[in-house]
């Protein structure tokens, strides 16, 4: 696939017209998605180059954000978050502990060391309930400058429709 980059960003970079963007993201908004395949962020809720920073992480879980949230917020003036989860995530198919055995059987001791700093892989069983635990985590983090717009989203991966839940 990756042999494909250079022919098909040929195409791409023929037609470019937008290399005079400003850094900061024009909508002051920040997305926190899932990296899942099957989800177009930009497509899917009309944000153009050049308006948004979206964040992806298995799962879009705030917590695993909060790095990319920070310098989004202070250095590039984002003032809203969205944060989305969807249906049929990875995420609700295993448990944090789980994924460490895997990891145990065959990989190396400085992989499991490796994996134990990491800790939680941050799976989650419950969509809905889970998007509202990242909200509220965000709007209680130190980091998260107040009055900082948060909502908590649903993308359904069966229709590409998104429902708002908090
Ligand atoms: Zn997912």
């Amino acid at each position: 696939m990756a042999s494909a980059f250079t022919d098909n960003n040929n195409v791409y970079a023929s037609k470019f017209d937008k290399g005079h963007l400003p850094l900061p993201p024009a909508n002051k908004l920040a997305v926190v998605t899932c990296m899942d395949a099957r989800i177009d962020p930009a497509a899917s809720l009309g944000i153009n180059l050049g308006e948004a920073h979206v964040i992806r992480n298995a799962g879009g879980r705030a917590p695993d954000a909060v790095r990319s949230l920070v310098i989004s917020q202070r250095l590039l003036g984002t003032r809203e978050i969205a944060v989305f989860h969807h249906t049929d995530c990875g995420m609700l198919t295993f448990k944090s502990e789980e994924l460490h055995d895997i990891i145990k059987k065959d990989a190396s001791p400085e992989a499991v060391k490796a994996a134990d700093a990491i800790g939680d892989f941050l799976a989650f069983p419950k969509i809905d309930e889970n998007v509202k635990e990242d909200v509220e985590f965000l709007k209680g983090h130190p980091l998260i400058l107040e009055g900082t717009k948060i909502s908590g989203w649903v993308y359904h991966v069966e229709t590409g429709k998104v429902s708002q839940v908090v």
